[in-house]
């Protein structure tokens, strides 16, 4: 399979990661990418460096304001006195359902776009992120012209980014900008997330559209973030009413009990009978993962794609989450197996 990669997530380690009121580095660190690529070479995949894109795919998901912020803010930070000297890091959000003016100031701009703690900004992350999304617009670009499957190998992850807010390690929605590519050639589009944490910024971009399906297995928000979204009753607004799919699954739940669930998500994709899907795949639905949710298997990963396999789609595989533990690699090289 081709596994498409871009060096330009190295620069991006961001250390400022609040978990229960202490700072920590993130769990979203360069090894992770390394591991994976490493990997990927060793199980005999065609490693290939993403190509180079202008700005106008990544305007298909998000907002020009956001891009710019996200391009500009780390410089802009920097202009600021007595501020964290590396990291942009929001303080203040808006509220829900209140009146809500896009402020002037600067500290108020990130609070509007950076949703938590798990989404800072240092001088590498643009770069990064950018790197990403041109991962998956080239894994997308191949499976347009015909090859069944591809691999975007991306760091940051996307599946939490919004149109106009990061959250979660995520800034831009790779996910989101592999299935806006993909509609150019189809009239639907499948995204079926096995992440372990919901996919909540790909339903968020999605949520009017009945041409898109979006479909999240996750660890139940009641347990695990991002506790706010993932709920079986978010079903879609508008015209995307019932054209989102979320199968919270209980705290530890094994491969088998996983496969379960997988089969209501692959009857309602093939319901819907798209031309091409998109996996965000997680790795991080694995038993030792340090997020801990529920508990695939290694071997489980490759029943999983497997399944999602026998679907006979075009498929971008896009990757998500999947933190370090010493079967990491072993994992990526289980899903992309099941492809085989
Ligand atoms: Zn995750």
């Amino acid at each position: 399979m081709h596994v498409f990669f871009s060096d330009s997530h190295r620069k991006h380690d961001p250390h400022f990661f609040v978990v229960r009121g202490q700072v920590r580095r993130s769990n979203e660190q360069p090894e992770r990418a390394e591991r994976l690529r490493r990997a990927a070479a060793s199980a005999g995949h065609t490693l290939v460096a993403a190509d180079a894109f202008d700005r106008e795919p990544l305007e298909r998901v998000h907002t020009p304001r956001y891009l710019d912020f996200l391009e500009q803010v780390h410089e802009r930070w920097l202009t600021l006195e007595d501020r964290n000297p590396d990291e942009v890091v929001a303080n203040v959000h808006p509220f829900p359902g209140e009146p809500c003016t896009y402020p002037e100031h600067l500290v108020g701009q990130v609070g509007f776009h950076l949703g938590d703690m798990a989404a800072s900004i240092g001088a590498g992350t643009w770069h990064a992120a950018v790197g990403a999304a041109h991962c998956a617009l080239s894994a997308a670009r191949h499976v347009q012209a015909g090859h069944g499957t591809a691999y975007a190998l991306c760091r940051p992850p996307g599946h939490h980014a919004y149109a106009e807010r990061a959250n979660g390690f995520c800034y831009l929605n790779n996910a989101a900008i592999a299935v806006s590519e993909l509609r150019r050639q189809h009239a639907q589009v499948a995204v079926l997330d096995i992440d372990v944490h919901h996919g909540n910024g790909t339903q968020g971009i999605f949520y009017d559209r009945d041409d898109v399906l979006t479909v999240s297995l996750h660890a139940d928000p009641h347990y695990m973030t991002p506790f706010f979204t993932g709920h079986a009753h978010e079903t879609g607004r508008h015209a995307g009413e019932g054209y989102n799919l979320n199968l919270p699954l209980p705290k530890g739940l094994d491969t088998a009990g996983y496969l379960h669930s997988l089969t209501h998500a692959l009857t309602r994709i093939a319901e819907f009978a798209p031309g091409a899907l998109v996996v965000s795949l997680g790795l991080d639905a694995y038993a030792n993962d340090p997020y801990q949710g529920v508990s695939v298997t290694t071997e489980g990963f490759a029943q999983i794609t497997r399944r999602i396999a026998e679907l006979g789609l075009p498929t971008v595989l896009v990757q998500e989450g999947g933190y370090l533990s010493d079967a990491l690699g072993d994992n990526l090289i289980s899903a992309l197996s099941g492809f085989e």
